[in-house]
């Protein structure tokens, strides 16, 4: 299961137990990638 970071969109593949952060810019809040982000893209 990946992650993508909330901030910039980095793919976030190693993700310890209570050490969520994006190895990019060290967000703490990232979201699991089989999730429906599509609610934030419009698609007309
Ligand atoms: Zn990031």
């Amino acid at each position: 299961m990946g992650y993508v970071c909330g901030k910039c969109g980095t793919e976030v593949t190693s993700i310890e137990e209570g050490m969520v952060r994006c190895p990019s810019c060290g967000y703490r809040v990232v979201y699991k990638t089989r999730e429906p982000i599509a609610k934030t893209i419009k698609v007309d």
